[in-house]
């Protein structure tokens, strides 16, 4: 087993003004990612529930902008991908759609509209919802493996609300693919490989072990997926979930997408819960025709602004030192979303 939970706390002493100038000690803790070996800032603020935030001011800012998403529109103001590839030009299944971005993340990049709706509360959306849009993102990897075979890497994403960099209300998802994974992507392919190797065993496999007989971060399993609170948070809510033996998303079955959905809502009820309305969400996959070392995962993280004045929660750590901050202990966290699974 070589599954190592590094960590290391610090201290800082300041004179308090709240207690008439006494030191008081503050701690703070570096953490180390078990597969990656990023390191990351925990802060254990005494915060339990963000205060409220008005969602309907966010949506009203967005209302006179028209929305190229609504059944309207989306005929008439999105693009179509070329009929060699897309017969028709767009994946429909239900009310889900799945249309080409007009932002080249990659070299293939596409939005799957969710559902009709325009705005969907965070615990108003369904299994069903969230199955389609899975599964038809699903399929249309499958297809694109199909047609380019030099497409290696690929992610289902979600930027749910202006918060987490959303700038459509409208529910969507957004797949990349090509023949680079992203950096965060490669660092786990990379580190699931080299794990493989020193060890004979898979990281994930062993991860979960290692949780589930810690019990400290150890959420929960639905079916075939585990969910865990992140040793190393990349922010807020971190929550990450793994599908057991799958090694791309080209292989996941509905009953997989099934469970994953039935996880995500519970954790909806735990941010909504906790006032964190927005969020982002990855999906990832691992190298497509590479080993059998990486097991598709979920990662998601909760955003918000801060109040009092509502400041961004990506502050210079994040974005110049790439080390990112939570304000929550991982093991608080999972004690706290236990009771929703
Ligand atoms: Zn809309």
């Amino acid at each position: 087993m070589g599954i190592a939970f590094k960590g290391r706390f610090q201290n800082a002493k300041i004179l308090d003004p709240k207690t008439g100038y006494e030191e008081t000690t503050l701690t703070l803790e570096t953490r180390w990612d078990p597969l990656t070996k990023r390191s990351v800032r925990v802060l254990d603020l005494p915060i339990k529930k963000l205060a409220t935030m008005d969602i309907d001011e966010i949506l009203k800012r967005a209302e006179d902008i028209p929305c190229p998403f609504c059944p309207d529109a989306l005929d008439e103001v999105t693009p179509r991908f070329p009929n060699d590839f897309i017969e028709g030009g767009r994946l429909c299944f239900g009310e889900v759609c799945i249309i080409p971005n007009r932002l080249p993340f990659d070299r293939y990049c596409a939005v799957v509209v969710l559902t009709h709706q325009h705005y969907v509360p965070l615990v108003d959306f369904t299994e069903e919802q969230l199955f389609n849009g899975f599964s038809t993102a699903c399929v249309f990897l499958r297809r694109l493996v199909e047609v380019d075979s030099s497409v290696r890497f690929f992610s289902i994403n979600w930027n749910y609300l202006p918060m987490s960099g959303g700038s459509i209300i409208h529910p969507h998802l957004q797949i990349i693919g090509g023949d680079l994974p992203t950096h965060y992507q490669g660092e786990m392919i990379r580190g699931a490989r080299e794990y493989r190797q020193q060890w004979e065993a898979s990281f994930w496999d062993e991860l979960i072990a290692k949780e589930k007989e810690l019990g400290e971060r150890y959420i929960g399993a639905v079916g075939n997926t585990v969910w865990l609170a992140s040793y190393a948070p990349f922010g807020l809510g971190d929550t990450m979930a793994v599908f057991r033996e799958r090694t791309s998303l080209l292989n996941l079955t509905d009953q997989d997408l099934r469970d994953f959905t039935q996880g995500l809502l519970k954790v909806f009820r735990y941010y909504q819960e906790f006032n964190y309305y927005s969020f982002n969400l990855s999906l990832y996959s691992g190298e497509y025709g590479g080993d059998d070392s990486f097991w598709v995962n979920a990662r998601m993280l909760a955003r918000r602004l801060l109040p009092p004045v509502g400041a961004s929660d990506v502050s210079y750590f994040e974005k110049l030192h790439g080390e990112p901050i939570a304000y929550k202990r991982p093991e608080r966290q999972c004690e706290e979303m236990r009771g929703y699974f």
